[in-house]
């Protein structure tokens, strides 16, 4: 009989608040969480007044020694001056107060400096909130780097109903587009006899189900679709954590998203008032594409998509439809050694074009 010589390792959030009026319980969650009392508070500045100022007086009235730290955008620069600030300073836990980049800009230098830190989401606009794995804008593009699972999430869900409803129908997007990561998954498993974890798989289907049979209490103002959308993310953060890597829940639908903000703002529709098209957005419509390429039942995720409010055509997203068709083409550049429906050479423009008409995207 062949000898039994498989380890793993899983690491995952000690403590999830989530709910209304979270906030008033950070202290309490510090308490639990840390022995010492220096705090370092990491936020925007737009998070800073919508939270941070509260959870810095919170936590000062506890005596906790509270540091402060302003980031502006998830990049390599702005995680080396926290690490510097940080080292400075004997810092006991960090506190990541914000969105993406805040989040991810936290989650990189605790991991760095071998501290523990809390995710405090103000708004749910992808599936970060409590996954190990961090994303940081360069040059061309993003890159996605592993780092540790937060020690506590501690979301407030009036907080986060009030960020703009477009980030909430994103992160939901974000989170459906689970489904077509896992198909990738269980083709790289047939094909590459790549490590594939059924566990971790289930829990990555079971979050973008959440939304799904959801979808219809996801409206904006009201809070009980922040609640929704939270609890699938962490759900979703969970099974990567069982995974130990982001293959449940980022396939070829990430890698179309990556690529389209390589090709850069060139993407954008002109003459659109529309902001720049949202990281859960562009992997929504990456997954009704993705899903169909399966020959999965990708109008059920295109239906989902649609209830919710998050964008199903290209224009919609607001982005031609050439660099829809250019970054389908593309996409598989993005991770050589992922497999997916792409495969290693890619789709071809014809097929390509085929897709994005086949499922409306274009
Ligand atoms: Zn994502």
């Amino acid at each position: 009989m062949e000898r039994f010589t498989k380890s793993k390792t899983m690491i995952f959030p000690r403590e999830i608040i989530v709910g209304h009026k979270t906030t008033s319980k950070v202290a309490e969650l510090c308490n639990r969480m840390v022995r010492g009392n220096s705090v370092l508070i990491v936020v925007d500045k737009k998070t800073k007044k919508l939270s941070g100022g509260e959870i810095v007086k919170i936590l000062k009235k506890s005596d906790y020694i509270v540091n402060e730290k302003i980031v502006t955008t998830a990049t390599v620069g702005q995680v080396n001056k926290l690490i510097n600030y940080a080292k400075k300073r004997d810092i006991d836990i960090l506190l990541g107060i914000g969105g993406g980049s805040v989040i991810d800009v936290t989650k990189l230098a605790a991991f760095e400096l071998s501290r523990p830190f809390i995710s405090v989401p103000t708004c749910a606009s992808h599936d970060g909130i409590a996954s190990p794995r961090a994303s940081l804008k360069h040059r061309t593009g993003s890159v996605s780097k592993t780092a540790s699972s937060p020690l506590a999430v501690l979301a407030d869900t009036e907080i986060i109903c009030k960020a703009p409803f477009r980030m909430l129908a994103a992160g939901c997007a974000d989170v459906i587009s689970n489904l077509s990561a896992v198909m990738d998954w269980k083709l790289a498993q047939r094909l590459k006899h790549e490590e594939y974890s059924s566990h971790a798989a289930v829990l990555a289907e079971t979050a973008a189900q959440l939304v799904m049979d959801h979808a219809d209490e996801i409206i904006p103002d009201v809070e009980k679709s922040a609640w929704i959308a939270v609890k699938a993310m962490i759900v979703s953060g969970v099974s990567m954590s069982v995974a130990g890597n982001t293959r449940p829940a980022s396939g070829a639908e990430h890698m179309f998203s990556h690529m389209l903000d390589h090709l850069g703002p060139g993407i954008m529709l002109k003459g659109k008032k529309r902001k720049k098209p949202l990281h859960g957005e562009q992997c929504g419509i990456g997954a009704i594409m993705m899903v169909y390429l399966h020959g999965g039942n990708w109008e059920k995720v295109r239906d989902a998509l649609k209830k919710i409010g998050a964008p199903i055509t290209s224009e919609e997203l607001s982005v031609s439809k050439k660099k829809i068709i250019e970054a389908l083409v593309k996409a598989h550049e993005i991770r050589p050694e992922r497999y997916t429906i792409l495969g290693e050479t890619g789709l071809t423009e014809k097929a390509a074009k085929a897709v994005a008409k086949q499922t409306g995207v274009i």
